[in-house]
């Protein structure tokens, strides 16, 4: 059997972090092993491609969520990536890192070195800012590429002032000090192409040599001995493969993601023997909160048409889709370098919030049925909305021992009574930001959720039946102390009660952030590799005392 000093399970964000890093030690050996194939695919890296991406069976999981109690008796589609750089391969290639109070909850959860100051030089060391941003928050000299929305749009200038005149400041950079605003997204948009975590860290490491990636290589389950996690057991090739087992002297790194992570720790016999048993899996390690706790983002998007312009629908057609491929040819700018938001806006529900707990988004566009993946045909304009910072939590449990069977995925969106109510507060912000008198010119009426909703009743039954995923889940491995009976990881990421075994990826989060999950999860692993290689944490920032 091979052995390595690192296995490290998924080369998604928090996994192509980590083989970077750990590779930067040439004595190392890392053997990072990924159930998808390669990023070679033009869609990926294009950044328009996501349209196609997102239904590609080849690079995506395609999962379903069960029904919640709030989405209509819908199963609502999810998407997660299943190649090189995992979801950041597939994702909307939005750049937002959440708010100083959402780490400084995950601190005050107790979970030491996780508060603002601690994660921010995190932050900083892995991006290379292109255009502003204040040095204090700002990092330059990283490999992840950020950069500001190029694309000059009537539509998105229009939006932007009508959220001025409710009100609403323009923010230069909702990553700095303050995210409340309106603003231009920030992407990881490179010379027109993406910049997924493969591209900015895995495909860099693996040059140095002593990073291994094996592709088609679909863990199955962990290898104990005794309570120390000793290795890995894959399928190469995936399905009805070879089994092979791969040896860690050192650690195994658990980076599925937030679905897979806690799948291959059930599929172990690690979690709640009343979920473990009745599959006929021997429980290794009896760890209750495994899979529990999940949070995602719950989007209705509403639409209106649009007249005296042309929006994105259109010029996706015909004679416009040869001129803006010519354009992306030439000049690596236009409609095929655009991710699907274009403008962002962070505002709060209600006057007494302390910090903005809704998030908007623009885009001069609109999708079948409100969900991304297929644009309608007339023309249209889109705000989605949701509330960042919601309280409801479901659960990723194991539908049976076979690990090629997608486990239940239960999000549970809208089941506490406050993310009800913020949730219809954001569509209302959604109605009148579209109805602004500068978006006046171009709109022609609201087609979702329409005129006819009008109480806080219809807004929610309009939610319950058009509410999406944004694609944000975390917080089914919470990080939290021992005697936390949800906790599955320590501050370390060490799982609880076990040896040579952490989890790094979103599962981790104890609490959804005010924020798309791609920067925090890069910041994680890049913060799990220090602690990993036994480094000095990067010293927190000291900010001024405010007077
Ligand atoms: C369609 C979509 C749009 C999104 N848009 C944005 C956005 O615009 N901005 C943003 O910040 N975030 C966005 N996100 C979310 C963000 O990309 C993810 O939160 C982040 O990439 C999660 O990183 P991760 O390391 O936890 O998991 P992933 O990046 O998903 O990596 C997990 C990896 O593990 C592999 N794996 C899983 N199980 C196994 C197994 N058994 N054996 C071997 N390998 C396995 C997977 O194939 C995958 O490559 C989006 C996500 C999606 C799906």
């Amino acid at each position: 059997m091979e052995t390595f000093d690192y296995v490290i399970i998924g080369a998604g964000s928090a996994g192509s972090v980590l083989a970077n890093r750990l590779g930067e030690d040439p004595a190392s050996r890392i053997c990072v092993l990924e159930a998808g194939p390669t990023d070679w695919h033009p869609y990926i890296h294009l950044p328009a491609g996501f349209i196609k991406t997102f239904h590609m069976k080849s690079v995506n999981w395609a999962y379903s969520q069960e029904p919640g109690p709030w989405t209509g008796g819908r199963s609502i589609y999810a998407p997660r990536g299943k190649t090189l750089g995992g979801s950041s391969s597939i994702n909307g290639h939005i750049y937002n890192r959440g708010q100083r109070q959402d780490f400084d909850t995950w601190a005050q959860l107790g979970n030491r070195g996780w508060g603002y100051p601690d994660i921010l030089p995190y932050f900083k060391r892995l991006e290379r800012r292109v255009g502003e941003g204040d040095e204090t928050y700002r990092g330059r000299e990283g490999s992840l590429t950020v950069t500001t929305m190029d694309w000059q749009d009537p539509l998105c200038e229009a939006f932007m002032e009508g959220a001025m005149s409710l009100g609403i400041p323009r923010n230069p950079d909702y990553n700095g000090a303050i995210q409340e605003g309106v603003s231009y997204c920030q992407r990881t948009i490179e010379n027109g192409l993406r910049m997924s975590a493969a591209k900015a860290f895995l495909h860099p490491a693996r040059k140095r040599g002593n990073v291994d990636v094996r592709t088609h290589a679909h863990v199955t389950n962990l290898i104990f001995e005794g309570k120390r996690a000793v290795g890995v057991r894959y399928l190469k090739g995936g399905k009805g493969g070879t089994p092979v087992e791969v040896r860690a002297s050192k650690e195994v790194i658990l980076s599925g993601g937030t679905y897979n992570s806690p799948q291959v720790l059930q599929l172990s016999g690690v979690g709640s023997p009343e979920l473990l048993q009745p599959h006929g899996i021997e429980v290794r390690h009896a760890l209750p909160g495994v899979g529990e706790g999940l949070q995602d983002h719950y989007a209705p998007r509403s639409v209106a048409r649009v007249k005296n312009i042309r929006t994105i629908n259109e010029l996706r057609r015909g004679v416009s889709l040869w001129v803006e491929a010519l354009k992306w040819a030439t000049t690596r700018r236009g409609l095929l370098s655009l991710s699907p938001t274009m403008v962002y806006c962070f505002w709060h529900s209600g006057e007494t919030t302390e910090s903005s707990d809704l998030q908007l988004t623009f885009t001069p566009a609109s999708y079948k049925e409100g969900v991304q993946g297929q644009l309608e045909d007339e023309p249209g304009m889109t705000v989605a909305s949701w509330q960042q910072r919601p309280e409801s939590r479901g659960y990723v449990r194991i539908r049976s021992a076979d690990p090629f069977t997608q486990p239940i995925i239960q999000t549970n969106y809208l089941v506490e009574e406050i993310d009800r109510r913020v949730v219809v507060a954001g569509m209302k912000l959604a109605r009148r930001l579209l109805a602004s008198k500068p978006l006046a010119p171009y709109y022609a009426y609201e087609d979702f959720p329409g005129p006819k909703v009008q109480s806080d009743d219809e807004f929610l039954a309009a939610a319950t039946e058009r509410g999406t995923t944004t694609f944000h889940p975390g917080c089914t491995c919470r990080m939290g102390p021992a005697d936390a009976k949800w906790a599955v990881v320590d501050d370390q990421l060490r799982v609880h009660g076990l040896q040579g075994l952490r989890v790094v990826d979103a599962s981790i989060m104890p609490r959804m952030i005010s924020a798309n999950l791609n920067a925090s999860t890069l910041m994680i692993a890049d913060k799990a590799s220090d602690m990993i290689r036994g480094k000095t944490a990067l010293e927190a920032v000291r900010f001024p005392v405010q007077a």
